[in-house]
């Protein structure tokens, strides 16, 4: 259906410049892509408009409406795009590189803009789904992420996104497939530049406190207490620190996040324990609703209503084909679905409910038989845009357009380096920490003695001294311009105009 909106557009833009000496003609139709396509949604006007732009063209071309009408409109009855499947706006932007796929660092986020990316999108690890975790990219460079689940830090690195950019973290529940790569994170991240501000973490409280996140958090800590120890002899400087913040999950409605113009809200979700929850984000007057895990509810269909992006779990109601998928027995999977999930007939009735430009799908499974019948199962209710978010795919919302990609993420990718944006501003330069401890600290002399001297292994005429020291015990400054601009790109690698600048 995309190509088709896309070769009609095409060819009412070809046939506009054949009266390009008109005026009248090219204020109409030689403008913006969003003219195009709003032509393109609007067959009551292509064929009169049309008609009367071409009376004054030269009898050389063709008159006939008929023929017209024919050629305009590829021959197909355009009454289904006013029949409620499709609006106005369903349309690539112009500053794609591409309208079918969306590859890593080729196109920035533009200011009016927001792009999702599905990082992860099941229950279920498998080669080619991670668990839960979207990223939300805002035209004014923020980044959040919402939930963080097993496996999806891969993808995240197949899209170009540095460890220290996976901050302002959301979760929505705290079972661990929503959560399960934030240790990763935290260890990881404050090793490879999360040196000068805390991880941040969004989440609700539970009905006791140790069901919070706060408490979880704590947990974390607490596990990771050798691994914390021993990157010590690196340079975290506040690498170690975690900004919680836990909201009272009974406040429905309640604003947890309002920085920089975006503010996040927050309410119940039935997904049979106490503290799970939803999220709407509004940023430019434009609104991102992810429901997290849980049963179809008023709540959602009231706090969601009218959402640009509406985002919800889905589980394909026909339990064998899950059964099959997940490997666990159908009466387990009826169960599971009936306390906790949103079996995909209720998804559409809460998408009709809740009417937004775009419903997607994810925390749900890749498959070709549970795809195709929940496709069907929605389809009984809503009747609107609908896409799944599995992992990799892109969606970028502005006011005018919604588009919906596959993302090239590639399996081998080389990680990005730590990007110093945010910190460069504060500081007038990059702060390199000195490590708070030695390797003696922590290790017996013992083994170190058992350690092969190097000039066992190290060929003759190379016998290099090894850093077995961090090379200095003051913390480093290094300023703006000595920065390495791979540690720059979210703002080098892109000319003003915001392409990518390829010869970098
Ligand atoms: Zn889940
Ligand atoms: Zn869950």
């Amino acid at each position: 259906m995309k190509k088709f909106i896309l070769s009609i557009s095409l060819l009412i833009i070809s046939l506009a410049t054949v009266s390009a000496q008109d005026n009248n003609y090219k204020g109409n139709y030689k403008g913006t892509d969003t003219k195009a396509a709003g032509v393109v949604n609007n067959h009551e006007n292509i064929v009169t408009e049309d008609i009367n732009q071409f009376k004054n063209t030269p009898e050389v071309f063709q008159h006939d409406k008929e023929q017209l009408q024919t050629t305009l409109t590829g021959g197909i009855p355009m009454g289904r795009w006013n029949e409620g499947l499709m609006f106005d706006g369903i349309a690539p932007s112009d500053h794609f590189v591409s309208a079918a796929n969306w590859y890593p660092n080729t196109e920035t986020v533009k200011e009016d803009e927001i792009r999702i990316i599905f990082m992860g999108s099941s229950p279920l690890i498998r080669p080619g789904q991670a668990n839960t975790s979207i990223l939300m990219q805002f035209g004014n460079g923020k980044n959040l992420v919402f939930d963080i689940g097993e496996g999806a830090v891969a993808n995240f690195v197949g899209a170009g996104i540095a460890l220290n950019e996976i901050n302002d973290i959301f979760i929505t529940h705290l079972h661990v497939d929503h959560y399960g790569s934030l240790p990763y994170v935290y260890m990881f991240g404050a090793w490879n530049g999360r040196w000068n501000e805390p991880l941040r973490v969004n989440g609700p409280s539970g009905s006791e406190p140790k069901y919070g996140t706060a408490h979880m958090v704590e947990g974390m800590k607490s596990m990771t207490e050798w691994h914390r120890d021993a990157f010590d002899v690196f340079p975290i400087g506040r690498g170690w620190e975690i900004e919680v913040n836990e909201f009272d999950f009974t406040d429905d409605g309640g604003v947890i996040y309002d920085v920089d113009g975006i503010q996040v809200t927050h309410w119940q979700q039935s997904h049979c324990k106490d503290g799970a929850s939803a999220y709407r984000v509004e940023w430019n007057g434009m609104s991102i609703v992810f429901s997290g895990d849980g049963r179809p509810n008023k709540l959602t269909a009231k706090y969601g209503a009218n959402a640009d992006v509406l985002i919800t779990e889905m589980q394909v109601e026909v339990v064998n084909i899950t059964s099959q998928v997940y490997g666990v027995p159908p009466v387990l999977t009826r169960y599971t679905i009936d306390t906790h999930h949103n079996p995909a007939y209720a998804a559409g009735k809460l998408y009709n409910d809740s009417q937004p430009r775009l419903a997607m799908a994810t925390h749900t499974t890749d498959d070709l038989y549970a795809n195709n019948e929940m496709v069907a199962e929605v389809r009984e209710h809503w009747d609107g845009p609908f896409h799944f978010g599995f992992d990799g795919v892109v969606v970028n919302v502005s006011k005018e357009k919604i588009w919906v990609r596959d993302g090239i993420l590639p399996d081998y990718p080389n990680a990005t380096p730590p990007q110093q944006g945010t910190m460069v501003a504060d500081n007038g330069g990059l702060i390199i920490p000195e490590p708070r401890k030695k390797r003696e600290d922590m290790q017996n002399q013992y083994i170190r003695d058992m350690q092969y001297d190097e000039s066992e292994y190290y060929p003759e005429g190379y016998q290099p001294e090894l850093m077995e020291t961090w090379p200095s015990d003051k913390p480093i400054f290094v300023p703006t311009e000595k920065i390495p601009s791979s540690m720059k790109r979210r703002r080098a690698d892109f000319d003003e105009q915001g392409n990518f600048i390829k010869t970098k």
